[in-house]
């Protein structure tokens, strides 16, 4: 279960903030130097307004001269001028540090989705959080805003023009707080109101996206239509949608009540502020110049502040939720880089009597069960495969093959037991194992997954060239393109390498058969000596089967192989066949031994033969 965070606002800027001001100290310091400069300009501009009423009004009155005003406006416009620099300046060097912070939160949110254990996206809450985080990339750099903006643009203001209220009046001071407050609280209950929409829209937001992949994406359109179910689809949609638009409207009635009443509150301390500053003037306390100056002044205060928590950028910090599941998913457990029981044990349970060899896999009562699931899928399961050794899993649907393989693929950690693997498969030359030992990036991936391969049953069409669909899967090694090239035309494959494969951008597209033999050439393009191949074939037509599942006892020579097969006919080509019942490891043999001894077996074996009697 993930974590919830009942300090979530402080924690989030605590987090955030820095790792933010770490992407380009330089451009913050710089930052906040010009936007100091900025706001000491603004609150100077009011302080000058003073002076350029009082002048006015005294050429106006005949007691003061024209240089007086000539001088006083000169430096008023001047002043004016860098201001409006400065501000250009601030924006700009603003929308840099948005770009280069969103550039290294991406990256961050890449690194960590492929360092996370593989578990993970079996939980439908890791995808609510996934793509709360991807939301909460975008609001976190607003969250800098307010965590910068109030001590760089604000905050010099506020003393600059509360020294100059101080001087005119001690009693402007406790007027403006009695402005700003409710301001301020307004602020914190959106903030929390916000927040939980975040929360309670984010399954049904995931859901609408879905729904509406089910009718308009390439992946679904066509069974959808065929199957019309699109009246289905969209209903299901609309029903969603009402959901998050009610959601949604009650957040804004809320947020609209909390603005009401703040502006009510703050119009009655800006009804206050005005009868004092008015009575001084008819008393004579203060000048008319000071009477507008403090007025503007308290204007663009509240401007300010209006802009910073009601504005375009208070909407955003109102996105707190999104941001605090950004720094959630960012604290999720990542996959460890050793995988767990990597040494050497004592061998136990089903050994191999067909291959020679010492282990190179070992399972210890292994049980496993997935997230938000009461049953164990694979129980108490123990069993040994040797170095070089071809095991082949077969079952009926359901047994847990597909799981086992991702077990031994080491994708996913047993719930008990132990995994130990003798050593790595790797056969890489030194230099290439040189640089991946220098290279920070993606370490644990690297360990996690090396030496290892795999062609799964829902294999990727990658919408990209044909060397690229095969290259891919070893991008590490220097690009090998004869041995790209021969391992797709021993698939069958005879298609020119920069074969465009992305119907959607200008490309071709392919048969099922045929995508399945890039897939199946992709995974033994990878430099590897363990591979496990889940139902490699489940697209391709039998006779063809037939001559490809010889060409894997070919390929899978001297390599550790797994062969995942519905086909019992198939498994002969493996050294040793594992008889799977119930997420159990009944039997295992040869295809003679079990045919003799093993019911289960005897009894697939026959039922497929008899098709093709
Ligand atoms: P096989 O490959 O033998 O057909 P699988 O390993 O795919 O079997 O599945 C074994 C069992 O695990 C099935 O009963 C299936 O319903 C269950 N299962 C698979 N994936 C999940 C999941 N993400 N959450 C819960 N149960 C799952």
């Amino acid at each position: 279960m993930l974590k919830k965070n009942n300090n979530a606002f402080l924690k989030t800027i605590r987090v955030m903030f820095p790792k933010m001001v770490r992407s380009c100290p330089g451009l913050f310091a710089l930052s906040a130097l010009v936007s100091i400069a900025n706001s000491l300009c603004m609150g100077i501009l009011i302080w000058l307004s003073q002076n350029l009423y009082d002048v006015v009004i005294g050429a106006v009155s005949g007691e003061t001269g024209k240089p007086g005003v000539v001088r006083a406006a000169l430096l008023y416009g001047a002043v004016t001028v860098v201001n409006q620099i400065l501000n250009g300046l601030s924006v700009y060097i603003m929308n840099v540090i948005f770009d280069i912070i969103n550039r290294d939160i991406t990256w961050e949110l890449h690194r960590k989705s492929d360092r996370l254990k593989a578990i993970n996206f079996e939980n439908e809450q890791i995808y609510n959080q996934f793509q709360k985080a991807v939301q909460g990339r975008d609001e976190a750099i607003f969250l800098l805003f307010i965590c910068f903006t109030p001590f760089t643009c604000h905050l010099p203001l506020y003393l600059f023009l509360g020294s100059y209220f101080y001087t005119v009046d001690p009693k402007f001071i406790f007027a403006v707080a009695l402005i700003f407050l409710p301001v301020c609280l307004g602020y914190y209950f959106k903030i929390k109101a916000k927040e939980r929409l975040v929360d309670d829209t984010a399954a049904p937001a995931r859901k609408m996206d879905y729904y509406k992949q089910c009718i308009t994406s390439r992946e679904y359109f066509k069974e959808t239509r065929i199957l019309g179910a699109v009246d289905f689809f969209r209903n299901l949609f609309f029903e969603v949608m009402g959901v998050v638009n009610s959601l949604e409207m009650k957040y804004k009635t809320r947020s609209l009540r909390i603005d009401l009443l703040c502006k009510l509150v703050t119009l009655t301390g800006y009804g206050v502020v005005l009868y004092m500053l008015f009575s001084d003037v008819v008393a004579g306390a203060v000048s008319v110049g000071a009477f507008a100056a403090v007025l503007n002044g308290i204007g663009l205060l509240f401007d300010e502040m209006k802009e910073l928590v009601s504005g375009d950028i208070g909407e955003n910090i109102g996105s707190m939720g999104a941001v605090k599941s950004l720094l959630e998913f960012l604290e999720l457990p990542e996959e460890e880089e050793k995988i767990p029981g990597r040494e050497a044990g004592s061998p136990a349970g089903i050994s191999s009597e067909n291959a020679s060899g010492s282990a190179a896999i070992k399972l210890k009562n292994v049980c496993f069960r997935y997230p938000n699931s009461e049953t164990d899928v694979l129980k108490d399961l123990n069993l040994e495969i040797r170095e070089g050794e071809t095991v082949a899993l077969v079952g009926q649907n359901g047994s847990g093959k597909t799981t086992l393989g991702k077990i031994l693929l080491g994708l996913y950690e047993p719930t008990s037991g132990t995994v130990e693997l003798a050593e790595r498969w790797e056969t890489i030359p030194e230099e290439t194992a040189d640089r991946r030992k220098h290279s920070d990036d993606g370490k644990a991936n690297k360990a996690r997954t090396r030496g290892v391969s795999a062609v799964f049953q829902d294999f990727r069409r990658y919408k990209m060239s044909l060397k690229e669909n095969v290259m891919i899967s070893d991008i590490e090694e220097p690009e090998d393109e004869e041995k790209a090239r021969a391992l797709l035309e021993s698939m069958g494959i005879g298609l020119p390498m920069d074969t465009n494969l992305a119907v959607e951008f200008g490309g071709i597209d392919l048969s099922g058969g045929q995508w399945q033999r890039i897939a199946i050439a992709r995974g033994i393009y990878r430099n590897c000596g363990f591979i496990v191949l889940d139902e490699p074939t489940a697209a391709i037509d039998p006779i063809e089967e037939s001559a490809l599942y010889h060409k894997f006892a070919e390929i899978t020579r001297g390599r550790t192989a797994v062969l995942v097969t519905h086909r019992i006919g198939a498994a002969k080509i493996a050294d040793r066949i594992l008889v799977m019942e119930e997420g159990r490891c009944t039997d295992a043999g040869t295809h003679e031994q079990l045919m003799g001894r093993c019911a289960e077996y005897r009894r697939m074996y026959n039922a497929q033969a008899e098709w093709y009697r």
